[in-house]
């Protein structure tokens, strides 16, 4: 059995919608197919998510809610009437909305959380429909029946493991193919939870997970992806056949945008092959995220690089001989609720990289002036407006010379490396740089590699 996961481009219009249709239908293994909300249809479209954030925002300032409202219900009448489907759908997406606006306000989150919710759930039965003027045999599945049950942390819930028997219970009864709303789930006191934006592949890969699908296809609208940042590198053509789920770890933590890494653990936990393809182009093999695969020696998968971050270098003549030094320097940052990132070290100096965003100059104050009370450095610096360059592949590990290459490279584009670190897993190097030569390192490492 094969999950299907539809990003909210792919149900953005009548069009998209009837693409889902024929995919779908074009493989009897394809069974499950999980939907987003309507997405954007062009540039400057906005999301039926973020319409009905601002639908739930006026509500809760007690203004008219009468246009907003309209203006998502017309995104799915839109949908129903170029796809010929029966009117009455539209009056029951409708109702459901009014019904939601008419809801208990007295928990802002709870109330936030029921209006997005009515993004992906409307879009389920609105597919459904769409498959049952096709001739397909399908339903609508309910995440309350279902037995989808989260957390009640409003916009950010997790799900509860008994979910899991739950959803493949109700998945194994059903016949003919399900189309099941993602981004959300039900509280065990019944409220409706979601979970973090861009949270329906988190659907995805839990039903994935639950029916121990053959593979998750999530499709989005790239073929495939790419070993690097079409931005940065427009000549980039090839796509990446197949990865490991580590290879995408460390690619997505530093800035591959594909999915969000935490949104495919359940999937991955449960070793669930990932196929993301695209919905336009679905004659295309798309990527295959895996286990395990055969490696080249000597070759990269993929090069990331993301912005935004800092380092605060700490010396000391003699740190190697001061027993609790690292964990002394840790718990500051621990106090203040600051997550590092990296810390590459020396025998008289660590360095500490974090995010910049989680470390506001008056964090930066206080910890600095505990660094040097409690821990009496030598020095401490702080830069700000670093690039983290990742080079990723499982081939790192086997290969010798492979810090040379990327270094070499690096030198030759002419770009000062700061700060390396190899990852314990060996499979991959990261380059700390300047981040106004970001893009000039992505470039030159590409072409040292590609
Ligand atoms: N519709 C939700 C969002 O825009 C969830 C999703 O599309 O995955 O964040």
């Amino acid at each position: 059995m094969k999950v299907c996961k539809f990003g909210g481009s792919s149900v953005a219009s009548a069009e998209q919608v009837a693409k889902i249709v024929e995919i779908v239908m074009a493989d009897p293994a394809r069974r499950v197919v999980v939907v987003s909300a309507p997405g954007k249809r062009g540039k400057d479209d906005v999301k039926v998510t973020d319409m009905l954030i601002s639908c739930a925002e006026a509500a809760l300032a007690g203004q008219d809610c009468e246009r907003p409202l309209a203006d998502v219900v017309e995104r799915y009448a839109e949908i129903q009437r170029e796809l010929k489907l029966p009117g009455g759908i539209t009056a029951e997406i409708e109702k459901d909305l009014r019904f939601r606006l008419a809801g208990d306000r007295s928990h802002c989150g709870g109330f936030m959380d029921s209006m997005k919710a009515a993004g992906e759930d409307n879009s389920a039965k609105l597919v459904a429909q769409a498959f049952l003027a096709c001739g397909a045999k399908a339903v609508y599945m309910s995440p309350r029946e279902a037995g989808m049950l989260l957390t009640d942390d409003f916009g950010n819930a997790q799900l509860l493991e008994e979910s899991y028997r739950n959803l493949a219970e109700a998945l194994r009864k059903s016949d003919g193919i399900v189309v099941f709303p993602g981004f959300f789930g039900y509280t065990k006191d019944g409220r409706v939870a979601t979970f973090p934006r861009g949270g329906s592949d988190i659907t995805g890969s839990i039903l994935a997970a639950a029916v121990r699908a053959d593979v998750y296809e999530n499709f989005t609208d790239v073929d495939s992806v790419y070993p690097v940042d079409p931005r940065l590198v427009p000549e980039v053509k090839e796509g990446i056949a197949a990865m490991t789920y580590r290879e995408m770890r460390e690619l997505s933590y530093a800035g591959f945008g594909v999915f969000h890494d935490e949104a495919v653990i359940p999937a991955v936990k449960a070793g669930i092959p990932i196929n993301v393809r695209n919905t336009n182009r679905p004659q295309e093999p798309g990527t295959m995220i895996v286990q395990s695969r055969r490696v080249l020696a000597g070759s990269v998968v993929g090069i990331a690089s993301d912005d935004g971050f800092c380092n605060i270098f700490v010396d000391k003549y003699m740190m190697n001989r001061e027993i609790g030094f690292g964990r002394r320097l840790l718990q500051i940052l621990e106090w203040e609720g600051v997550s590092y990132e990296h810390m590459p070290s020396g025998i008289d100096n660590v360095s500490v990289v974090i995010r910049e965003r989680n470390f506001d100059p008056e964090c930066e104050r206080r910890v600095v002036e505990r660094i040097k009370r409690d821990l009496n450095p030598d020095a401490v610096l702080v830069e700000r407006g670093y690039a983290l360059i990742m080079v990723v592949g499982e081939g790192l590990y086997y290969t010798v010379g492979m810090a040379a290459k990327t270094a070499k490279a690096l030198s030759e584009g002419g770009v000062n490396i700061e700060m390396m670190n190899q990852g314990s897993s060996e499979i991959s190097m990261m380059f700390g740089v300047k981040a106004e030569h970001r893009a000039k390192a992505v470039r030159a490492l590409y072409k040292a590699f590609f």
